[in-house]
């Protein structure tokens, strides 16, 4: 291989400053996070706040912990334009647990969940749906409304080819598709959603991109996700959720699986994953710091149009890169794409990418190839130094 030292790119230690020891980690999550709040994280676990007791102490009962809740059920409103009549709920067992959650709670005997299966995530969905309503034998079923298998899930739908059933109770989307990188976008890069039968509403698996830009929560019955990607920490879930759903969801399940009880109690029936909560408060406040989501969504787009520049320069017949998704339907949040030369091609990038302090590029294992997760965190200069280093790579091996 060319040594490094060779090529134009700028150094590692020039890009974060001398000194640091961090990488650009591009990894899907959990991922990176804001420099300024580890610092805060890591002052926090001594003393929180002039207690003299740290964050992973507290307790969960305590007038702190009180103050935290009260502050993040008020951010995560302010910041993300969250209407009144919906809930705000941290719990556990991460986006996958929802796919039993939702139906447990929101799909009442005899009704249909429609599912559109856009991804790896959105297909777990659709089968742990499908395995509920199977054992919970309610008569309820689940109904696949489009499945993109056919072109490895590149594309996403436009309303003309999704079939719902009759009369779903709701309809079930992943608004970012982390694996395969594509992302619903209207023409101007902007949130976009399926057209949902009268009377169905819309969930959505938000866990990859939730936060990245204004959106107009009111739009959906309920939306959720691990924290661990765009809004802090691994350890809890968010759920957005109408409250008239909550009121009208079932109550014949176990306890800890209701939404009414999270929303009476705070979030907290038992101990909570305090930690990770109190990230997602703090994630909150930095993207408030930075501008709020509308800031958020244009330097999202900024930083992901880098990296698929870079790659277009050298992608088409005969070009070195292929991109995954189709154009109209690439992510902001994870960009897919693969050497034409193939897996060991792959992995020179990423050996070389880590040789220049960029980490965590190795695509998921079902897809192979590369993959660049962007989330709020990453900084601007990250991207462009990933963009310098695809152009260089394809100018070195090309
Ligand atoms: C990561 C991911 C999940 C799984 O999240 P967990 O919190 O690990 O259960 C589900 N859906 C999407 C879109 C994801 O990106």
């Amino acid at each position: 291989m060319t040594p490094t030292t060779a090529s134009a790119l700028t150094s590692q230690a020039a890009a974060r400053g001398s000194g640091s020891t961090r990488v650009y980690n591009f990894g899907a999550g959990p991922s990176t996070l804001p420099e300024e709040m580890i610092r805060q994280i890591q002052s926090d676990i001594y003393d929180y706040a002039g207690t003299g007791m740290g964050i992973l102490e507290l307790s969960h009962r305590g007038k702190e912990y009180d103050a935290i809740v009260a502050e993040i059920d008020r951010d995560v409103r302010s910041v993300g334009n969250i209407p009144a009549d919906y809930d705000v709920l941290f719990m556990t067992g991460g986006a996958t647990s929802q796919n039993y959650i939702v139906p447990a709670n929101l799909l009442p005997e005899g009704a249909t969940a429609d599912h559109i299966v856009t991804g790896h995530w959105a297909q777990g969905s659709f089968d742990d749906a499908k395995q509920y309503t199977s054992c919970h034998n309610s008569g309820a079923t689940v109904h696949s409304a489009y499945h993109g298998g056919g072109d490895k899930f590149a594309h996403l739908p436009a309303d003309s080819e999704i079939c719902y059933s009759k009369s779903p109770a709701y309809v079930h989307m992943t608004s970012n598709n982390t694996l395969y990188g594509t992302q619903w976008l209207d023409a101007q890069g902007r949130t976009r959603l399926p057209n949902v039968p009268a009377g169905a509403f819309l969930v959505s698996d938000g866990c990859s991109d939730f936060f990245w830009d204004e959106m107009d929560v009111s739009k959906f019955g309920l939306i959720y996700g691990g924290a661990q990607k765009n809004m802090g920490t691994a350890g809890t879930t968010f759920v957005i959720v109408r409250k008239d759903l909550v009121a009208r969801a079932s109550k014949a399940i176990p306890r800890m699986l209701q939404y009414g009880l999270f929303s009476k109690e705070e979030s907290r029936p038992n101990t909570p994953p305090m930690f990770a909560i109190y990230t997602v408060g703090l994630m909150v406040k930095w993207v408030r710091s930075q501008g709020g989501l509308k800031a958020m969504g244009q330097r999202n787009r900024m930083k992901a149009g880098l990296i698929y520049d870079a790659l277009d320069r050298h992608a088409g017949t005969g070009g070195f890169y292929l991109p995954h998704a189709a154009k109209a339907d690439r992510s902001m949040m994870n960009i897919t794409f693969k050497c034409a030369a193939g897996p060991a091609m792959d992995d020179a990038f990423v050996a070389g990418a880590r040789e220049h302090g960029m980490d965590v590029l190795k695509g998921h294992r079902m897809t192979g190839g590369m993959r660049a997760s962007t989330y709020n965190a990453m900084p601007v200069e990250g991207c462009r130094a990933l963009a310098e280093f695809i152009d260089d790579f394809a100018r070195r091996k090309g």
